[in-house]
């Protein structure tokens, strides 16, 4: 997929699907602002991936950091033609929803739905005045399916795929497409810290997936990709499910 001079913002774009999805739009030519909290993790990827890709510290809870984010993008690089909304977090503790602390249920919120929600209404200010642009957020199957210990995750990933497809039919007609992947498990530093929490569920939980085996974040950055190109161009408002089959 070509991506010669498109200006791609990806909040998160330092670790995990972020990072693998940084890698693939720098290798098809476009230019990248990785938009995270990771600034150490992110000068490490820009050493090795050149200087089409930049770093803006953004914390994607704060709706004026996101804004001033994007701002700092549009004045280095004249226009922003993709957002990818993919930092997210998972519940530090696996509790029932009784048990589940209210910090946490606002922690996860201000980053996995307010965060997609901040970076969308800055993202689309700016794609209206240019007159074109492209959303991809990552939302879960956890947003399609119940998955339980997990109630702040499970909402936020829930609004992620409701706020993808009521933003999407708002903006159809102005040239701007909006649609999310909705990875299953996938090795990245996220997973891991679950593993770390519950050790026996890494063996558990790969029996449930039909396919045998956890995901890699290079196969949801390629869907990804494939829905911020041409390729895609029909395709408005969708989840695209990328799990090793585990939600059917
Ligand atoms: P990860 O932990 O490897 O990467 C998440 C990135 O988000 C990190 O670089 C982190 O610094 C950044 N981040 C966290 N809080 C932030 C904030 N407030 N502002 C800006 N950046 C912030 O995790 P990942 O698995 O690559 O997750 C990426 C996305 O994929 C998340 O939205 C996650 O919910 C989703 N997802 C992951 C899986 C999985 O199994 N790994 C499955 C479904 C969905």
């Amino acid at each position: 997929m070509e991506f010669k001079d498109k200006v791609v913002l990806i909040t998160g774009g330092a670790s995990g699907i972020g990072a693998a999805t940084t890698q693939k739009f720098s290798a098809a030519g476009a230019k990248v602002i990785i938009a995270d909290i990771e600034q150490e993790k992110a000068i490490t990827m820009i050493s090795e991936l050149g200087s089409n890709v930049s770093f803006v510290h953004t914390d994607v809870s704060s709706y004026s950091n996101v804004v001033a984010s994007i701002k700092e993008t549009v004045q280095a690089y004249g226009q922003l033609d993709i957002i990818v909304c993919n930092a997210g977090v998972g519940n530090k503790t696996l509790n029932k929803t009784a048990e589940h602390s209210l910090e946490e249920w606002d922690r996860v919120l201000s980053i996995n739905q307010s965060g997609v929600f901040y970076c969308m209404k800055a993202a689309l200010s700016q794609m209206m005045l240019q007159g074109h642009g492209n959303i991809v957020n990552v939302a879960s199957v956890a947003g399609l399916k119940a998955s339980g210990n997990n109630i702040a995750y499970s909402a936020s990933k829930f609004a992620v795929v409701g706020m993808t497809k009521s933003a999407a039919l708002e903006y159809a007609s102005k040239n701007i497409r909006i649609n999310c992947v909705c990875p299953g498990y996938t090795r990245t530093p996220l997973l891991q810290d679950v593993f770390d929490v519950k050790p026996d569920y890494e063996g558990k939980l790969v029996k449930f997936i039909p396919m045998k085996r956890y995901g890699k974040a290079e196969e949801i950055a390629e869907a990804i990709l494939w829905l911020a190109s041409e390729k895609s161009a029909y395709i408005n408002g969708q989840h695209l499910v990328i799990d090793g089959g585990i939600s059917i």
